[in-house]
């Protein structure tokens, strides 16, 4: 789930540390933790008694000849049960090296080693407890790429070995309507990678395999990452409304998410306007893929395209001249919010009744809209503007992000 810039602009707060560098918690199972708000632990999992996936064939007649007993080891690779991390002991505090004990894996894990982790706003969000939900020590991380390296005994449509990217979700209930009709970013029991459990800043992750997608041929593994959840998350808007290549499409915001809406827009095929505040930024939104840039400071720049666009997505945090933007759809267009904007919108009635407009917004987006970007993304070879930093310089990097220096997102490396 992207928090486009929320937090941000927040100044830098005062990194607490005073534990020591390397936090051993032998046994500890941060499945069986409480979550503020919550009146008990998540709901216990079943968990075979062994790490192994064994299927026991008993003795019996094939075709007419009598068959062994015999052991049929499906997977024969094991599961790490220590995973390397850096994990953060409180709110804002620095991230430090960080070892803990993840037990059996569960017949719907898998493995997955990590090449790279994307930083997203939200893990600022969640190290920072602005959603009050940070459960420490916390390993933040939602914007996986790793190869996978064992499957729970019943792990579906994975290899071992295989390329994968991890993003906001690392499981569902696969059973509920929302899970059934392909919605699952929806599901009431949709868990965050980094919501009471622990995220991809580090050597390896579990995640349900549903949640586990295959990276296509052709994505570059360090830039990869981002697409898994703010690149979804500007992506969906394009899926929910079934945006057409001859719609006119605004991208609000031309940054960590914005950057790549652009991108998706023109590939689509959609005849592209960016809105900035920034004019230092004009000429890269036109590189991006922008036919249009809008400098939303000057007068009269929304006026220009009265009654113009079919769908404007909005990734800022900001408040917004709603009727103005309103006034700029088309009719039966849609103004999709993804960016966290905290004040109430304000909306005019008559802006949405007057031309049947709607004003809408998303979370990022199931297994097969996330492999439908994957696709796409590789095919026109799309890839976000990224930076590179070591895992090891993760609190630069976090450090970077929250000055509002990285152009546009931010990738660490083991
Ligand atoms: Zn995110
Ligand atoms: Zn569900």
């Amino acid at each position: 789930m992207e928090r486009a810039k929320l937090g941000a602009r927040e100044a830098c707060r005062q990194s607490r540390s005073g534990s020591d560098s390397t936090l051993v918690t032998p046994g500890a199972s941060i499945r069986n933790a409480t979550l503020p708000g919550q009146r008990h632990g998540p709901k216990p999992r079943h968990r075979p008694a062994g790490g192994f996936r064994f299927r026991i064939q008993t003795a019996g007649r094939v075709n007419g000849a009598i068959t062994q007993p015999d052991f049929l080891i499906a997977n024969p690779t094991t599961p790490m049960t220590t995973y390397h991390a850096y994990a953060a002991q409180s709110a804002g505090g620095l991230l430090e090296p960080f070892t803990y004990d993840v037990g059996d894996l569960a017949p719907e894990e898998v493995e997955v080693q990590v090449s790279h982790c994307g930083i997203c706003h939200s893990d600022l969000s969640m190290l920072d407890n602005e959603w009050g939900m940070s459960r420490f020590p916390l390993v933040l991380g939602h914007e996986v790429i790793g190869t996978v390296t064992a499957l729970g005994a019943q792990a579906k449509g994975l290899k071992v070995g295989q390329k994968v990217g991890v993003g906001w979700s690392a499981s569902s209930c696969l059973a509920c309507h929302e899970c059934l009709s392909g919605h699952h970013q929806l599901c009431s029991s949709n868990q965050g990678t980094i919501v009471g459990r622990h995220g991809g800043f580090a050597d390896r992750i579990r995640v349900q395999w549903a949640w586990a997608r295959p990276l296509p041929e052709g994505l570059d593994p360090a830039k990869a990452g981002p697409l898994l959840c703010g690149g979804i998350t500007v992506f969906s808007p394009f899926l929910v409304h079934g945006i057409s290549s001859t719609a006119r499409v605004g991208i609000i915001g031309i940054g960590g998410l914005g950057h790549m809406a652009l991108q998706f827009a023109r590939h689509w095929g959609c005849e592209v306007h960016a809105f900035t505040t920034s004019e230092s930024k004009e000429a890269e939104a036109r590189q991006l893929g922008a036919h249009y840039v809008h400098n939303t400071k000057r007068d009269g720049a929304l006026k220009g395209i009265a009654g113009r666009l079919n769908l404007i997505i909005s990734t800022i945090n900001v408040p917004q001249d709603i009727p103005g933007l309103l006034d700029t759809l088309a009719p039966r267009g849609v103004l999709h919010v993804v960016g966290a904007v905290l004040k109430p919108l304000e909306v005019p009635a008559f802006g949405l009744i007057t031309g049947q407009k709607s004003l809408a917004g998303s979370p990022t987006g199931s297994p097969t809209a996330i492999d439908l970007l994957l696709e796409f993304c590789a095919r026109h070879h799309i890839a976000p503007t990224t930076e590179l930093f070591p895992m090891s310089k993760v609190n630069d990097a976090l450090e970077h992000l929250r000055a509002g220096k990285a152009r546009y997102r931010l990738v660490l490396q083991n």
